[in-house]
């Protein structure tokens, strides 16, 4: 039984112009110990689709149409606030974007971390101020016992997404969910905060669902790689085989527009964007919602949705150039 198992999962918001199909039938499931990564441009569901797992989507304008979010077998859907505090931060946690929105400018950082194992742990005061000394030092922030009495405005970028991640492991999850973590840091320290997770996931044998629209962040981090278009999966690989051999036009074009560093060092390389936009997902049409953009789109593709197909073991794809081979 995978850790996480979404099935069919529809997320929709009420708007004056209809309904916005933002998550609209996803299957994505999540192994213990597994980091997967979800990649796809802005808007494409991803965010979504991890705020409902973490029942963080205002109801209304949002509601779960239809599918369920199964945590080790069980629905999470149909359950209450009380319910899911619980399984929030202890089982599963989430870290995003922007540390400073998260983080309380009026506490000590040692405070916020304290106050998040106190919560779900019952531990007093005095043992859940050790604990986030250690939880600092677990994600290499220089002097913990000094930095804890610090404010948040005290750390700089990186360092607060440090204390970020030591909040959301501080009770010990079996999955982190990470949503654009690195994207508003500047390279170097991107690379480190990501490596940190990926050596803090060896270290406590969670399992992370790493969100990001960057193909470069899939390559060093991921096992497995779920590419999300316009609310949909459109592909699904090991991340070796993506890269070698992606199948759905998308992603195609994804791995083309990354720069190649040792061609753009010599020439000035234009990068292949797909050219086109995303599709509106108000109330949208059936068919692949890729067509707009798809030198190879046919009639067919617009017609009926091309649905998520093994195309080989492991590695799925919903293109109807696959369903023909199928
Ligand atoms: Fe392109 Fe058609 Fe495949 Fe969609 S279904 S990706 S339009 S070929
Ligand atoms: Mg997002």
């Amino acid at each position: 039984m995978p850790l996480l198992d979404i099935r069919g999962l529809k997320t929709h918001f009420k708007t004056d112009d209809g309904w916005l199909h933002a998550v609209d039938g996803v299957d994505l499931a999540i192994d213990a110990g597994e980091t997967v990564c979800v990649v796809g441009e802005s808007g494409c569901g991803k965010s979504v689709t991890a705020k409902t797992v973490m029942k963080l989507i205002d109801m209304p304008p949002g509601k779960i149409v239809a599918g369920q979010v199964l945590w080790q077998g069980r629905d999470l859907v149909p359950l209450g606030p009380e319910e899911m505090q619980k399984i929030r931060a202890k089982e599963i946690a989430i870290v995003f974007q922007e540390p400073m929105t998260s983080l309380n400018p009026v506490y000590t950082v040692g405070a916020q971390i304290a106050e998040s194992i106190r919560l779900h742990e019952g531990l007093s005061k005095r043992d859940a101020l050790d604990r986030a000394v250690e939880m600092l030092k677990l994600v290499n922030i220089p002097t913990p016992e000094r930095r804890v009495k610090d404010y948040p405005h005290q750390f700089s970028g990186g360092m607060r997404q440090r204390v970020m991640i030591a909040i959301a492991l501080a009770c010990n999850p079996k999955l982190l969910i990470a949503d654009e973590p690195t994207t508003a840091l500047d390279v170097t320290i991107q690379a480190q905060i990501l490596d940190l997770m990926v050596e803090l996931k060896e270290r406590m044998g969670m399992a992370i669902m790493l969100i990001t629209h960057a193909m470069g962040v899939v390559a060093e981090t991921a096992q497995r790689v779920v590419v999300m278009y316009a609310g949909k999966v459109v592909e699904e690989a090991s991340v070796e085989d993506l890269f070698a051999r992606p199948r759905h036009p998308y992603t195609q074009g994804l791995i083309r527009s990354i720069p190649r560093i040792d061609t753009a060092a010599t020439h000035k390389v234009r990068l292949e964007a797909i050219g086109g936009t995303v599709p509106k997902l108000i109330d949208p049409a059936e068919g692949c919602r890729f067509a707009d953009r798809c030198k190879h789109a046919m009639p067919a593709c617009r017609t009926a949705t091309p649905p998520l197909v093994e195309a080989k073991p492991g590695h799925k794809v919903a293109c109807i150039l696959e369903a023909a081979l199928a």
